[in-house]
């Protein structure tokens, strides 16, 4: 049996240690804990890559904690427009979704969108249409409402500004959240899904559900779901490039994730970072900010719940 093992992240960012309090500390890690947990079980269980990842980005969505489903930014016109994709190893299979808006779970759209659907990427108001056609409860905005994240828009509203969550030197919320995991066949798959930027507007699309920029997978190497500034990792095409690294470089899963992060999206003034895992279960959580919420587990003993660097 290969080793299992999983990563989740709630989000790169500047946070400041000495600006989180404890209580809150330990809120964010229980909650890191919790979805690593629930998707480590998945695996141990027998279950896919796939169901792992779906099941982690679910409880991270869950949680007013992070960037993503419940929790999301709000858009210059004070709604909630949300992004996320998922891909499975195996086959190169991939579904995303983007401007969605009252999905509980946009991870699970993006999944329907892969397996029930002849397409790869739904956006917008055809999205909203697919969701319907599946059966998929719309909720009201009051669901995704949260006043920190609202105070944070009130902050730049009526601006020019927009800001990705992690930017927020305060003790602010933060945090696209994804999952990367091997499963005991040594299949990887990867999901990431957000909120974007606060105050966006324009139907902006960040790197989460483009395939190769924010998440991508393929047994040959791995599993990549990334967080930061989502237009320079679109830029660099960050997620496929540590799967290119490794295929056509022979770089290890940790060399080829740090060269992304500390040296190429260095070099076009990017910050943010990535969670990664092989078809070995090896894991990478490399980051060029100054936090990244981020937990992982393998069969091999691993076992962490991290915040700062
Ligand atoms: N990458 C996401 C975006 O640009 C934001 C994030 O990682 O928090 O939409």
């Amino acid at each position: 049996m290969k080793t299992l093992s999983i990563a989740i992240h709630g989000g790169a960012g500047t946070l400041i240690k000495g600006l989180m309090t404890q209580e809150l500390e330990a809120e964010y890690r229980a909650a890191l804990k919790v979805a690593r947990d629930a998707g480590f079980e998945v695996l141990q269980d027998g279950g896919s890559a796939v169901d792992a990842v779906e099941k982690s980005v679910k409880l991270l969505e869950n949680t007013p904690l992070f960037n993503a489903g419940k929790g999301s930014v709000f858009t210059a016109n004070g709604t909630h427009e949300m992004d996320a994709a998922i891909m499975e190893g195996e086959n190169l299979k991939a579904g995303a979704v983007s401007l969605i808006t009252g999905i509980k779970n946009p991870v699970s759209l993006a999944r329907d969108v892969m397996e029930k659907s002849y397409h790869v990427f739904l956006a917008g108001d055809g999205a909203m249409r697919f969701a319907k056609d599946q059966g998929y409860e719309i909720k009201s905005p009051d669901y995704f409402y949260d006043e920190v994240r609202y105070q944070q828009w009130q902050s730049i509203k009526d601006t020019e500004g927009f800001q990705l969550d992690h930017s927020v030197k305060k003790d602010g919320k933060f945090g696209t959240v994804g999952a990367v995991a091997c499963d005991k066949n040594g299949n990887v798959a990867a999901a990431t899904s957000t909120g974007g930027m606060t105050n966006k507007k324009w139907g902006r699309i960040g790197d989460s559900p483009i395939i190769g920029a924010g998440n991508y997978a393929n047994n040959k190497t791995c599993a990549v779901s990334c967080t930061g500034s989502g237009e320079f990792f679109i830029r660099g095409v960050v997620a496929y490039d540590v799967s290119c690294l490794m295929e056509h470089k022979g770089m290890s899963l940790e060399a080829a994730s740090n060269e992304a992060i500390h040296k190429r999206i260095l070099e076009i003034k990017g910050d943010g970072g990535l969670i990664a895992v092989d078809s070995n279960g090896n894991i990478a959580m490399p980051f060029n900010t100054e936090g990244m919420y981020r937990a992982a587990k393998s069969s091999k003993g691993i076992d962490i719940i991290s915040i700062y660097k």
